[in-house]
């Protein structure tokens, strides 16, 4: 069996990331490690280390799906896996967290309120308030937190019901940060065998 190292338990670190939500939205913030720590070492190394090894993420659908018997273990439909859809998918998901950013400086500017709930699947509002006590932070630190949330909680969500339906890992198929990071090795290669040439 292989020797566990402590990057194998990084699936309580995206379980833990969930809860802490629930009691303090403010949290969410930490999320950003998870946005950007896979992006910095696909620039600087070339490589999908972070999908391998570090991410607690793909390893908590293995646990649920594998190792809880949750997942049914049917192949995913070929469409889901093509290049048009993973595109399209990572298309969507930027233009929303686009459009949380700018809800964000919206609060920022005083042109809009903050809103202490949670979208769900980008429409359903579910309010949230019990994890914020109002002017801890100034409010656009607060809109971006019950932003980043929805958007983590909701990509989640669509993971956890694709490992029921398919494979553990098929929200890896599609998953925005596994098609950024991918995008990213297949440029940096291209431009190393280049300069190799
Ligand atoms: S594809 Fe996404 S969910 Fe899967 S291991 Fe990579 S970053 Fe994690």
């Amino acid at each position: 069996m292989r020797e566990k190292h402590w990057y194998d338990y990084l699936w309580i670190w995206a379980l833990l990331y969930f809860l802490l939500g629930f009691f303090n939205i403010l949290f969410a913030w930490l999320g950003m490690i998870d946005f950007l720590l896979p992006l910095g070492i696909a620039v600087v190394r070339g490589d999908k280390a972070f999908c391998n090894s570090l991410c607690g993420r793909g390893q908590l659908f293995n646990r649920l799906g594998s190792g809880c018997k949750l997942s049914r273990g049917r192949p995913a439909p070929k469409w889901m896996s093509a290049k048009w859809f993973r595109v399209g998918f990572l298309i969507f998901f930027l233009t929303m967290f686009g459009n949380m950013v700018f809800q964000t400086y919206l609060v920022a500017a005083g042109a809009g309120t903050l809103r202490e709930a949670v979208k769900l699947f980008w429409t359903f509002r579910v309010p949230w308030g019990w994890a914020y006590a109002a002017g801890t932070v100034s409010d656009w630190v607060a809109q971006f937190s019950f932003g980043f949330y929805s958007l983590m909680l909701t990509s989640a969500l669509i993971g956890l019901v694709v490992m029921v339906l398919y494979r553990p890992r098929t929200w890896c198929t599609f998953c925005p940060m596994g098609t950024m990071t991918q995008g990213i090795c297949k440029l940096k290669n291209a431009g190393g065998q280049k300069d190799s040439a």
